[in-house]
This record gives C-alpha cells, structure tokens and sequence, in this order.
C-alpha cells in the first residue's frame, strides 16, 4: 500500500498498522530522515518497505516521486492520499500564495499522485483509493475557511473518481476526520487551541482505515465520518 503523509500525525500510525497485519509499504513524504527511521525499524520485524522523499506542494516531481515507489514496489493495491496541511487565517485577509500553496498541497497533489498510480491499478484489474478528508469541509469553522474549501473539494473528487474507475475495479472512499492529536495542531500555519485530550489518537484512524482495506471488493465505502465522541471540538 502506498501512503502520503507517512512521516508523522496518521499517516505514519497508518504505516505502522498496516505493516503490523503484514502489508508491504510505499511511503512518501519531505522528510526523508523521519521514512528512513520508521522504514529501518519495520523492515527489522520484517516489513517490506520503500521510501521517497517528495514536496507535494510542488507540482513539478510529484510524478517522478511516485514513479520511484512504484518501480521499487509495484503497483499498490491500496493508495492513502493523507498528506496535508492544516491552515487557519481569515478567507477576507490571507495571502493568495497560501491559497496557492493549500490548494496545491491538498487538493491538486491528491489528483497528481491518483494519476501516477492509476495506470497500474487499472492493469492489475482494481484497488482501493482513501483520500483524507476533514469535518471542515461539511462544517464551517472561523479562520478554516481555505482549509474547509480543499477538503469538501476531495469529497467531489472522490465521488467522481468512484463513478469514473468503477468499471475498472477501483474504489475510492472519503475518509472525514474530526480532531485528531497529531503534530498538525503543532504546526506554523495552524493556531488553535483545542483540548489535545479530546481528540481521536491517530490509531484510531489507523483502525478505521484497515478496516476500510480489509472489506471485500464488491463492496465499497463511500463516506466513513470519524469523529471525537466529544464532536466538533
Ligand atoms: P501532520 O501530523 O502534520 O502530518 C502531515 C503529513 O503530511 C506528514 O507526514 C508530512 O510529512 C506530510 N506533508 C505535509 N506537507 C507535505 C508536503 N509539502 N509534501 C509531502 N508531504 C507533506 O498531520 P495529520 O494530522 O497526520 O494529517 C494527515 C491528514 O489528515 C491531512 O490531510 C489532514 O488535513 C487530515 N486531517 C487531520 C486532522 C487532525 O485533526 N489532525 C483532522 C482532519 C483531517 P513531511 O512534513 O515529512 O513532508
């Protein structure tokens, strides 16, 4: 299986999951030296694991990125689309290169590295597509605004891509995350101040998301919402 966002938050608790239930694994992310370490000590409890280190927020070398994985790995039967950025300023006042960075980042990059991985998906007669959606995009937020926009545009994505791959065996689900404690809530580009203890632990999500894996193919998920039993925090 193939996961972007594998270096940290869910991503890298998705990671470890799946490898414990023996699924080999394709990780991308920036920081090369977070893949290197988790790919050492799940290749050591015997996990066949590849790495690349891609910006996402770049369109330029994203296909490239991917390509590395899959000649080193083969076609993933499933692709995680995780990686992300939180991002919190007002709609009226942010800057346009933010917009331009968060759409990269969260919505174009989901539909680049989708292409890079469809055409072995398709050879291999079908697949299972995640892409990483958030409570934002169904509910507005202060200040997430930009953030709520890019995720319900995955929503769309999703449902379209669902019925277009359909006959090739594909399908795709919407993951909709509440809070989750993860360093996201650390990062620069996100103030807020919720309660950390509230939220999901990534290896709840890690759960949700195996489980989605393990459903047999004539059935397909379309939404699965998980949220914090506290709700919206
Ligand atoms: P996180 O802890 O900040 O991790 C984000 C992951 O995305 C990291 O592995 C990071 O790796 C990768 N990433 C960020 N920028 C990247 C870039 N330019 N190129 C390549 N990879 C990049 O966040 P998280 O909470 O695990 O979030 C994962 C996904 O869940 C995101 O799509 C987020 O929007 C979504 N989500 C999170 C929450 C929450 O409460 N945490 C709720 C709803 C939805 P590098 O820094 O190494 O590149």
């Amino acid at each position: 299986m193939l996961i972007t966002g594998a270096s940290r938050g869910i991503g890298a608790a998705v990671a470890r999951h799946f490898a414990a239930q023996g699924w080999a694994l394709q990780l991308l992310a920036r920081d090369g030296s977070a893949l290197e370490a988790m790919a050492s000590s799940l290749q050591q409890q015997g996990t066949v694991v590849h790495v690349a280190m891609v910006d996402l927020s770049r369109a330029d070398g994203i296909q490239a990125g991917v390509e590395t994985l899959l000649t080193a790995g083969g076609s993933p039967g499933v692709l995680i689309n995780n990686a992300g950025a939180g991002y919190t300023a007002p709609l009226a006042t942010m800057p346009l290169e933010d917009w331009q960075w968060l759409v990269q980042l969260n919505m174009t990059s989901v539909l680049q590295v989708t292409q890079a991985v469809l055409p072995g998906m398709r050879a291999a007669g079908g697949g299972l597509i995640i892409n990483i959606s958030s409570h934002a995009a169904d509910q507005a937020f202060p200040n997430w605004g930009a953030y709520g926009m890019t995720k319900a545009a995955l929503g769309a994505f999703s449902r379209s891509l669902a019925v277009e791959e359909a006959a090739q065996g594909i399908r795709v689900t919407t993951v909709s995350l509440g809070a989750v404690n993860t360093p996201l809530w650390d990062t620069a580009t996100v103030h807020a101040d919720l309660d950390r203890h509230a939220m999901l632990d990534p290896t709840d999500v890690a759960d949700a998301i195996l489980h989605l894996a393990e459903q047999p193919s004539r059935q397909r998920i379309e939404n699965l919402t998980l949220l914090p039993a506290a709700g919206a925090l």
